[in-house]
């Protein structure tokens, strides 16, 4: 269904079970999980699906552990079985990550932690080897009966640096253990949204729109891209705006029914680092280490370069974050700390992004403190409007059952029945996920006839979805793109099928393409080409589209023009030298 029938549908039937407000990971997943139910429900997305926090994470997929020190045993408990499903419903973006914790103490901590488990000091402070066995022991406790990953091990200081060379001198020992990492949450994301979609047609999904209160308790769906508008009458609304809430929850009351404030959120960013010298010191680990100031900082091999992160800043409103130079001044910093023998050049900064943890709101003094568990909670309208459930909190990790706890509560309310559980329902790619990837990719290569290379790249990229993908693309002639990775059928698939509205939604989210810095100019400028053909776009259009992705990236992601300029150059180098060689 396309944005026009989606506005058709709702001016003839404005009647709907349930509106969600927000296509993050915890709204799409909350519209799953009700799509599967049988519930007529809308979701209706201010921007493109995961542009907020859900494409802002960490990358990790973890019960986390330093959350053990806040007391927050159930939450843990809850993100290491959700990391487990994940682990085995989407193995094509969700995989092992062994961590090494780099120890510079033994004792230290063990008091300040007990005083802190008391509630008598929030103040972060050096962990001790003594308190990370302890808190590793409880991680392989709550996780023995599934054992997915190898429990966790100490290394002295001569075996830690024997393998890791780079790492500070300073350590006394370290400890490595398992955790997991997603290569690509916003695809996951847009995959359970099709999934949703898939359910039937009473479910529908809209980006770049809002839900507007016209008068008390009346609202509208407006369409931002085209400015139509449409009344919608729901039971009942969902608010998982994350990082929005509150400002989501004044534009859906009028000023005397409006709720206190629920959430107080955090900024983070992160730096992707394209430099072998770190990529090597790690050695396929992620370092999970302290800062000098007893922040923990991590970092990790993605995609062939080194995303590094996060800081922790109280924010009011997440509409326009973004890394500033302190916080990449503080990153670049604790990695001197960390590993001091790897030069950081700031060209080799390839990318950066920032995001807002939709924490619960808390007076804590400490960021590192403030609890990451979820509730949901129901804000009754005093002026005959629908009842409002807001989503509070909510890690990546934990999107599912977050959903679910929030679907339960829905479908209670609507006074209807459960009829599927997402537990073990694999998500997208990671649909029949072959135990023999050789045999699926040359099955796949044989039946579409593409070379194995192109379908193990697909397969790569999408998961078991590269059957559909290589299918499409083996239909019609296809053409190479300036990335010799993709090609204009594949790109022409994903605008098709994905809800792409905007140059951004592809090359920020639909593809790793900027992340990773492999982005040049005249990639940038094929897709557009591309894009620009298949919405019928004007000339006029294609240079405003060209304009609000550079300016995008540049004030958002720290890439300028030239840089991808200079890709341009990079890239005809490197396929003469390959020719030259072929
Ligand atoms: C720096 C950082 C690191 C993190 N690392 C990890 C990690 O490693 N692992 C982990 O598990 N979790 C991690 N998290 C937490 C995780 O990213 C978030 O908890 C999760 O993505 C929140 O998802 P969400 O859907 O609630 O919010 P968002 O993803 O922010 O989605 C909210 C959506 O609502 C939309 N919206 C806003 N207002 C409106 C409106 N009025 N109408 C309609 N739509 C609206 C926004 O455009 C946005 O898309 C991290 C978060 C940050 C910021």
């Amino acid at each position: 269904m396309n944005r026009e029938e989606i506005f058709d549908g709702l001016r003839q039937s404005p009647k709907v079970d349930v509106c969600v407000l927000g296509g993050g990971i915890n709204g799409l997943s909350v519209f799953r999980e009700l799509a599967l139910q049988g519930v007529n429900v809308v979701l209706v997305e201010k921007h493109d699906f995961c542009s907020g926090a859900s494409a802002a994470l960490s990358r990790m997929v973890h019960g986390g552990l330093r959350y053990l020190e806040n007391g927050e045993f159930s939450l843990v408990r809850e993100s290491l079985v959700e990391r487990d499903r994940l682990l085995r419903n989407a193995p094509h973006y969700v995989g092992p990550l062994p961590t090494t914790v780099p120890v510079f103490d033994f004792f230290s901590g063990i008091a300040n932690g007990a005083v802190r488990f008391l509630g008598l000091s929030r103040r972060p402070s050096r962990r001790g080897a003594v308190v990370i066995k302890a808190g590793l022991a409880i991680y392989d406790f709550l996780t023995r009966k599934r054992a997915l990953m190898p429990r966790h091990e100490f290394r002295g200081r001569r075996s830690t640096l024997g393998r890791w060379p780079a790492l500070n001198p300073a350590i006394k020992s370290s400890a490595t253990y398992y955790d997991a990492w997603v290569s690509q949450p916003e695809r996951l994301g847009v995959e359970l949204l099709e999934d949703a979609l898939s359910a039937g047609a009473g479910v529908r999904a809209v980006n770049y729109a809002e839900l507007r209160l016209t008068a008390p308790g009346r609202y509208a769906v407006r369409d931002t891209i085209s400015g139509a508008e449409v009344s919608i009458e729901p039971t009942l609304i969902v608010n998982a705006t994350g990082g929005w809430i509150d400002i989501a929850n004044q534009g859906l009351f009028s000023e005397p029914a409006r709720p206190a404030p629920l959430m107080g959120g955090t900024k983070g960013s992160h730096l992707i680092v394209d430099n072998d010298d770190l990529t090597r010191a790690l050695d396929g680990h992620m370092i999970y280490y302290e800062n000098e100031d007893g922040r923990i900082c991590i970092l990790f091999p993605y995609l062939g370069k080194v995303l590094v992160g996060s800081t922790d800043i109280r924010v009011d409103d997440p509409e326009t974050v973004r890394c500033e130079t302190e916080e990449r001044d503080y990153i670049l910093q604790s990695l001197a700390f960390v590993l001091p023998a790897i030069k950081i050049r700031t060209e080799e900064i390839v990318f950066q992004f920032s995001g807002v943890r939709p924490l619960p709101a808390s007076k804590d003094s400490f960021t590192g403190r403030i609890p990451r568990d979820h509730y949901c909670t129901f804000v009754e309208t005093a002026d005959g409007g629908p009842p409002v459930l807001c989503m509070i909190g909510g890690k990546w990790t934990t999107f599912r059952s977050f959903g679910e706890l929030a679907a339960d509560q829905v479908l209670e309310r609507l006074a209807r029945a459960r009829r599927i559980s997402t537990s073990e329902r694999p998500i997208g790619g990671g649909r029949d996920f072959p135990a023999d990837r050789e045999a699926w990719i040359a099955r796949v290569a044989a039946a579409s006839g593409l070379s194995s290379e192109r379908v193990e790249t697909l397969f790569k990229r999408y998961g078991t979805d590269a059957e559909r993908i290589a299918a499409f693309t083996a239909a019609a002639p296809d053409t190479p793109l300036p990335h010799a990775g993709y090609s204009s059928r594949e790109i022409q698939l994903l605008i098709r099928s994905e809800k792409v509205e905007h140059l951004d939604d592809l090359l920020l989210r639909r593809t790793t393409l900027a992340i990773t810095g492999e982005l040049s100019l005249d990639m940038a400028d094929a897709v557009l080409a591309l894009l620009a053909a298949e919405k019928r776009w004007s000339a006029a259009r294609q240079a405003q589209e060209r304009a609000r992705f550079l300016t995008l990236l540049l004030e958002r992601h720290g890439v300028d023009e030239d840089t991808l300029s200079a890709r341009n150059e990079q890239r005809s180098a490197l396929c003469e030298t390959t020719a030259r060689s072929g």
